[in-house]
């Protein structure tokens, strides 16, 4: 039996005859980017994540460069983030012309660890970005005091956790700014590129709104300097039948997780991911850590039994050409060498698990 890290393969077989339908639909109606499908995914996605305003984008990449020039980040300033994140984070963060400030992750949830932020506040300082790493929440309450002490503005990135909850609130709808990515791997994938700014906050989102076409409110009156940053029909089409069963769909990754607890809990050298009390994960990743240097022998091993795993991410950010800078960030290079992402999606089975669940146990009981 071979087990990719992800797949698509069981949504596809239950959903693609009203897919193709909902394709055929938009195809007959002529309008292909924006129009009203792309409007009416974005009140449903509103209503979903409790934010007053929704708008699509061409990527979650796009989301978070917008977000940034709307809340007014830009040339000179900071943002204080991870490095323990994917690249686009940080890119963001440059391309708006400012500069990425890196705190520490927690090494339990692999999330920033919020006690470390206000030691890195400078004059310079405008906002801090929060990722919701593989569907954890990171701690907001803290966060949110911090930023509300120091006038910062905060944008989630919340690629990777669309459903999370932090309390009772979804993860996206506490700061200022939430950005979300439909990449087709995410938990809530288009079959394209696509990505979602939304906000509480009016003027943020006239700004962006005008930010995604060309900078103008009204057609051929462009006022700033902006982008082509639209969410296509199809996708915005697609998106609303997968939304109908993103709930469903995350509870499928919590009892893979389940799954995986209930057979590898006390096995030694493999650390499970944790779920603090402050958030519901929805397991975007399932990130283990495996101890002793045994990383890339374990993933070895469950690649010869026909086993994906992944390594989210090899090099933190803060190591990347672009940035290289000499940090301090003991948590984060040590995850770095011990990360690995376990096969997860909505619809693995038992079978699934318990295969990949034996594999591990018949390296751990051998390799101690
Ligand atoms: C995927 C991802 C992005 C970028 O989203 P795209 O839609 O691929 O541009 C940004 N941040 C994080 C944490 C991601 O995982």
């Amino acid at each position: 039996m071979k087990i990719p890290p992800f797949t698509t393969e069981e949504e596809t077989k239950l959903l693609k005859p009203e897919i193709m339908q909902e394709i055929a639909r938009v195809i007959d109606s002529g309008q292909f980017i924006m129009g009203p499908d792309v409007k009416t995914f974005e009140t449903e996605v509103a209503e979903y994540l409790g934010s007053k305003h929704a708008i699509g984008v061409n990527s979650g990449t796009d989301a978070l460069v917008i977000g940034l020039l709307a809340a007014g980040v830009g040339e000179g300033d900071e943002v204080i983030t991870t490095s323990f994140t994917f690249f686009a984070t940080a890119e963001a963060i440059s391309q708006v012309g400012a500069t990425p400030v890196f705190v520490d992750v927690e090494q339990d949830t692999y999330n920033m660890d919020v006690s470390l932020i206000t030691e890195k506040i400078t004059e310079k300082t405008k906002a801090i970005i929060p990722v919701h790493l593989y569907g954890h929440a990171v701690d907001m309450k803290p966060l949110m005091k911090i930023a509300n002490k120091f006038d910062l503005k905060v944008i989630e990135d919340v690629a990777q956790a669309f459903g999370s909850l932090y309390q009772y609130k979804k993860v996206g709808s506490i700061g200022d700014i939430g950005c979300y990515s439909f990449f087709p791997t995410k938990n809530l994938g288009a079959y394209g590129d696509g990505g979602l700014i939304t906000t509480d906050n009016d003027e943020i989102a006239e700004k962006a709104k005008m930010l995604r076409v060309h900078g103008a409110k009204k057609k051929y009156r462009n006022e700033i300097l902006g982008f082509n940053s639209r969410l296509d029909s199809i996708q915005a089409a697609i998106l609303r039948v997968k939304l109908r069963r993103i709930d469903e769909w995350n509870e499928g990754r919590r009892r893979v997780d389940q799954g995986y607890k209930k057979l590898l809990s006390d096995v030694k050298g493999v650390i499970l991911p944790s779920e603090q009390s402050y958030t519901t994960h929805v397991y975007h990743q399932y990130t283990t850590r495996v101890l002793d240097g045994k990383r890339d022998e374990l993933q070895e091993h469950l690649k010869e039994r026909g086993i994906g795993s992944m390594v989210y991410y090899p090099v933190p950010v803060h190591k990347l050409p672009l940035y290289d800078f000499d940090l301090e960030l003991p948590n984060t290079n040590k995850l770095a060498e011990e990360v690995l992402s376990l096969p997860i999606f909505p619809h693995m089975n038992e079978e699934k698990i318990e295969t990949v669940a034996n594999a591990i146990k018949e390296y751990c009981g051998s390799g101690n």
